[in-house]
């Protein structure tokens, strides 16, 4: 198995750690030419989703990222990642790749609470560490997306088909068993 890590800007490299912990091997995605080497599942970082999306389109990958997760390729996206994966934003005119059945409300904490640490109930894994920083929450999912976990009253991690998105870090956290589950969801795809 071999997981790519989106790396033009965010939260990547803690990803690659959390995987080597797993003994699971990662390659960076950082041009056109990488998205042609082989791999199994895409892990899209936290950082800034507006940043992300336009250094996508500029390295010309946007377009065949897309394609891939419409093919049926597993994607992985936390934070900012998730806002990239997101059909429509509450807050935002632009969305990006909108490949996933969810409306997400970006910066939905607001200044004061922009960062924070909990704990709740993953299903299938249990209760799991949540870091949040500057995070979006999911607002609504359509019917084919199964919601994974809520924080708050808000949903914050969901599942469509192949594609998996949390609203919190789990990369920033010791705790590898989110990391586990999208492994999971790929042996089982
Ligand atoms: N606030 C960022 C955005 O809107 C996301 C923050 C994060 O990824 N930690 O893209």
């Amino acid at each position: 198995m071999n997981i790519g890590i989106l790396a033009v800007q965010g939260a990547f490299i803690e990803h690659e750690q959390i995987l080597q912990k797993l003994g699971i091997q990662s390659m960076e995605i950082r041009c056109r030419e990488d998205l042609k080497k082989p791999f199994d599942g895409l892990i899209i970082p936290g950082g800034e989703s507006t940043v992300q999306g336009k250094l996508l389109k500029e390295l010309e990958m946007f377009d065949t990222i897309k394609e891939m997760i419409e093919d049926g390729m597993p994607v992985f996206g936390t934070c900012a990642g998730l806002i990239l994966l997101a059909k429509s934003l509450e807050n935002d005119s632009r969305t990006h790749l909108g490949t996933m059945d969810i409306t997400a409300v970006r910066n939905a904490y607001g200044r004061q609470l922009g960062s924070f640490y909990t704990e709740e109930d993953f299903a299938d894994v249990g209760k799991i560490p949540m870091t949040f920083i500057r995070a979006p929450y999911i607002k609504s999912v359509g019917k084919d997306v199964e919601v994974l976990a809520k924080a708050d009253g808000n949903i914050v991690a969901a599942r469509q088909g192949n594609q998996l998105v949390t609203a919190f870090h789990p990369e920033l956290n010791s705790d590898t068993r989110v990391h586990s589950y999208f492994i999971d969801m790929i042996k089982r795809m």
